[in-house]
């Protein structure tokens, strides 16, 4: 299996030749084409599997485009800073052929940055649950124009206290969205939540 038939967009798929790679991994091969048809998805899979660029080839490519007019339209969300800097880094790794406006938010650093960012017009916010609440408490952001929410490690940011946070950024993003949801073990409280944020989900399963 080559990446080349996995229905990436030409400049998606060129920012993988130019990384070196020759074959997805089996994440991404079960992943990608599912996401690129629009319909949900849940994946338990663990970091180290090709988990990230499973999702983010498939957001870049259905995206495409930085649209000005329009508040954020992809919204991934990560339990740790660490993480979400490591997604922020591969959103622009594969992305560098497109103009997409990605904006980094998590806490430990001051809200001016972010605050120029969201208000540049960012098209992905990649966010920890906490900080992103703060700047949706302080009008900063809305996630009335979400069209893609991804929850990466979902049992961490459970255990880490934040499924009330989670819960109130989904209530506030558009019912009509592709929802894309990653946990490396899916237990019974992170089933139900899957069934309260996903619809009809295809299930990939390493
Ligand atoms: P992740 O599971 O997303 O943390 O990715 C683990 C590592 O695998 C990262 O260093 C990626 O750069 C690398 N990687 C992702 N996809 C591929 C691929 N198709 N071929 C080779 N390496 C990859």
């Amino acid at each position: 299996m080559s990446f080349d038939t996995l229905g990436l967009e030409p400049d998606v798929l060129r920012s993988v030749h130019d990384k070196g790679y020759s074959n997805p991994t089996p994440i991404q091969e079960q992943a990608i084409p599912i996401a690129l048809t629009g319909k949900d998805l849940i994946g338990s899979a663990q970091t180290g599997t090709g988990k990230t660029a499973a999702f983010c080839l498939p957001a870049l490519s259905l995206l495409k485009a930085h649209n000005a007019e329009k508040s954020p339209r992809c919204l991934i969300l990560e339990p740790t800073r660490e993480l979400a800097g490591q997604v922020d880094d591969n959103l622009e790794l594969y992305g560098k052929h497109l103009d997409l406006k990605v904006a980094l938010i998590h806490g430990g650093v001051k809200y001016g940055g972010q605050e120029k960012a969201l208000e540049e017009g960012a098209d992905i916010v990649v966010a920890t649950p906490g900080r992103l609440l703060d700047h949706m408490e302080k009008g900063n952001i809305s996630l009335a124009g979400i069209e893609i929410l991804i929850l990466d490690e979902v049992d961490r940011m459970l255990d880490m206290g934040f499924i009330e946070d989670v819960n109130y950024m989904v209530s506030q993003c558009p019912k009509e969205r592709q929802t894309l949801f990653f946990s490396a073990t899916v237990p019974d409280p992170i089933k139900k939540l899957a069934d309260t944020v996903l619809t009809d989900p295809a299930s990939v399963e390493l």
